[in-house]
């Protein structure tokens, strides 16, 4: 219990505020995070997930974990498992208090026997389709079921008979009996259970009956003594509907809170829209690097520290917008830029031979492992007479300002020696640059006489004798317009599934002879670096062995997202 109330970051704070000033709740903050288990969680989930155990902490709460299991023909343990693991791994923990709506069937079916003594609900045995004739429009009121003004005992008995199977699915439903006029559509009836013969990962073949997300989650909500019960504003219709449940059961009532759900750049951002991606081979499983999904942003390399922060600058509104995915980018390369150590690595790879350094000399020179972190230390790397660096490195007919490699030209390597390119190789079928002849200057080292000489451009490179040849994963938007999710998806719409036009051909891109410094050799799965010059960069915490390395690119260096705030 918080005397001293948080000075206000949001919305939902200052009224968590005002509920500890009129006392509404004793003091007590008590909220929950309710996935469906029909999908792996995404970035949205996270924004959400940040917020409710979020406010708990901070306000000396608690929040539940509780699986929304209410529609079992589309609910699987496996998404169950990953959830779980998914808001482990964000660093948030619900201790014992692991829930299941399903864990409520016997109450849910209690409560709505006490609705229909109340003459506040009843068997509807209208078709799908004539119950959306009779639903009316938004300039239109509906008409009453001709079912409507069944007798108790009546409802009482076809609801039981529901229940114990004796009749087909969808043949009947049982309705809340509230407004047919209702300009708030979802107070026309709304159905509150209906007649499903499915298999309940939890609770089996003891259920024929299922109840409806509107019915089950306002009386979850109440059951565990929820505070303040956050959810999407798609749900801002729901909440009379949420109220009346309560209300006509008599129970205690939590407030529902809308905020506006996340939205992404170059990426959709709904289960439904990513599970297509999966199951029709657009992606190589749900934790593709290239998902927004949580399992996909880990594997990616992403850590939960930026997703923390990414969630925190986002704030809570109660309008919907899109955020540039430039502002997650930036989020990672803040977080990786004072952890990841350097290191270099060489993607294209073109020989370079120093013809002036001895055939059988290997240097072992000396590198900062971060220079933002002096403390992270140093590591050797060998330097020899055949390096690679890379291809776009060299230019055999340079632009203006080109400070890299080119006939003639001098670069500084970096942690090493001056060199000049004094001739190169080339295919003459193919105009492929072969290799480069380059003289070093040898006074030119670090602490060297000549080392302070000026050179524009500043090379990563690789000593090829001890190179480690790896696959290296570089991953561009999942869409390739800026396309966004739209905010409606939660109320799945027939919409045309023209997302999938938009997919990205060049979302990944594999380089498999890359040659990475040998200080990578051990580099264990799911380890990040910054490879110079490239960005940052994490072993594959599938694909990636001893023996065979694959790196993905978690992003790339230039910050566009800084940039723009610059203007
Ligand atoms: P989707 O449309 O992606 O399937 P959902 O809302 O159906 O999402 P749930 O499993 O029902 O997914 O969501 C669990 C919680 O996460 C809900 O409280 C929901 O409001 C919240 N949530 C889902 N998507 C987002 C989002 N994009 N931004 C913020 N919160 C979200
Ligand atoms: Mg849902």
């Amino acid at each position: 219990m918080t005397t001293n109330p948080l000075q206000p970051t949001n919305f939902i704070q200052a009224i968590i505020n005002e509920d500890y000033k009129s006392n509404k709740y004793g003091g007590r903050v008590h909220t929950r995070f309710p996935p469906e288990p029909n999908g792996y969680l995404h970035i949205g989930h996270a924004k959400s997930i940040c917020l409710n155990f979020g406010l708990a902490a901070e306000n000396q709460g608690l929040c539940n974990l509780r699986f929304d299991d209410t529609n079992p023909a589309k609910e699987e343990v496996e998404y169950v498992d990953s959830i779980q693991a998914d808001v482990r791994w964000l660093g948030f923990s619900w201790d014992d208090r692991l829930f299941y709506a399903s864990d409520y069937f016997d109450q849910f079916y209690h409560y709505a026997t006490q609705l229909i003594r109340a003459g506040k609900a009843y068997v509807c045995d209208l078709t799908a389709q004539q119950m959306r004739e009779y639903r009316g429009t938004l300039t239109e009121p509906g008409k009453d079921s001709p079912y409507r003004n069944r007798s108790i005992e009546e409802n009482l008995d076809l609801f039981e008979r529901m229940k114990n199977g004796e009749f087909p699915d969808g043949s009947r439903v049982l309705r809340a009996k509230i407004d047919m006029a209702s300009p708030n559509m979802t107070m026309r009836d709304p159905a509150l259970y209906r007649i499903l013969r499915a298999h309940h990962q939890r609770t089996g073949d003891k259920w024929c009956i299922y109840p409806m997300y509107d019915y089950a989650h306002p009386i979850s909500d109440s059951i565990e003594g929820i505070t303040h019960s956050i959810c999407t504003l798609e749900f801002e219709d729901h909440r009379p509907l949420y109220d009346w449940v309560l209300e006509a059961l008599q129970i205690y009532r939590p407030q529902q809170i809308e905020f506006a759900r996340l939205n992404l750049t170059n990426t959709v951002m709904s289960k439904r829209k990513l599970r297509e991606l999966v199951e029709q081979g657009f992606v190589s499983g749900w934790d593709d690097p290239r998902m927004p999904t949580i399992s996909g942003l880990r594997r990616r390399g992403y850590t939960p520290e930026a997703i923390r922060d990414f969630c925190e600058r986002i704030g809570v509104a109660k309008s919907n917008s899109t955020v540039d995915v430039g502002l997650l980018e930036h989020c990672i390369r803040e977080d990786l830029n004072l952890r990841a150590p350097r290191a270099m690595a060489v993607l294209n790879p073109l020989k370079v031979i120093i013809d002036n350094y001895p055939a059988d000399q290997v240097e072992e020179l000396t590198a900062e492992n971060n220079p933002e972190k002096p403390e992270m230390g140093t590591r050797i790397i060998p330097f020899s007479r055949e390096l690679f660096i890379e291809k776009d490195d060299f230019c055999e007919n340079p632009p203006k300002k080109f400070f890299r490699l080119a006939p003639g030209q001098e670069v500084r390597l970096k942690h090493a020696y001056i060199i000049k390119c004094e001739s190169f190789v080339k295919d003459e079928q193919t105009g492929e640059i072969l290799e480069v002849h380059c003289t070093y200057d040898e006074g030119s080292k670090t602490g060297g006489p000549t080392s302070a000489r000026k050179i524009k451009g500043t090379l990563h490179w690789v000593s090829a004798p001890h190179a480690i040849q790896a696959e290296v994963r570089l991953y561009d938007y999942l869409l390739a317009t800026d396309s966004q999710s739209n905010p409606e998806d939660a109320i799945e719409t027939e919409e045309a599934n023209d997302f999938k036009d938009a997919f990205n051909p060049k979302s990944l891109e594999r380089l498999a002879n890359c040659m990475l410094e040998p200080s990578l050799q051990n580099a264990a799965c799911g380890s990040r670096y910054q490879f110079l010059r490239l960005g940052y960069f994490c072993a594959d915490l599938i694909d990636s062995t001893a023996g065979s390395l694959v790196f993905n690119r978690v992003v790339g260096l230039r910050d566009s997202w800084a940039k723009a705030q610059k203007g």
